[in-house]
């Protein structure tokens, strides 16, 4: 593991959270992505090296929709940088982490990703990321 590449952040309405991100912060958001795929859209804010990653339910099956109703917004994920997630997925799973995801999948912000169950790191959804590389755009 690299470094933490982002906090995931669930909130109910995007707009809203931008307006307080950017307060927060003090600058805008970089970037907004939807990712069908999760039935999400995201923001993407930066503060200094670290990233805050804004997500809102875009239907009703959302991933991010089940979390807010059971437990409200609030921290969603940490997502851990790596620089070789198939590997990564093979140590973890060693370990006995309960992998979600083995194929890693395209997520926002241009990278691949892979899923920790909470209940396997002490409550927490656990992102791996990394980088999709631009020239080739495919994992080796
Ligand atoms: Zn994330």
């Amino acid at each position: 593991m690299n470094k933490i590449e982002h906090l995931g952040i669930a909130v109910k309405d995007i707009a809203a959270a931008n307006e307080i991100y950017t307060s927060l912060l003090g600058e805008k958001p970089y970037k907004t992505e939807a990712v069908e795929s999760e039935g999400v859209t995201t923001s993407f804010f930066k503060c200094g090296e670290s990233k805050i990653e804004l997500l809102q339910a875009t239907r009703p099956d959302s991933p991010i929709n089940k979390f807010i109703e059971k437990k409200g917004e609030g921290i969603h994920h940490i997502a851990f940088a790596v620089e070789d997630i198939k590997a990564e997925v093979i140590r973890l799973k060693k370990e006995g982490f309960v992998v979600l995801n083995e194929e890693p999948k395209r997520g926002a912000d241009n990278k691949w990703v892979v899923f920790l169950h909470p209940k396997s790191s002490s409550g927490v959804l656990v992102e791996l990321c990394q980088e999709i590389n631009k020239t080739k755009n495919s994992l080796q």
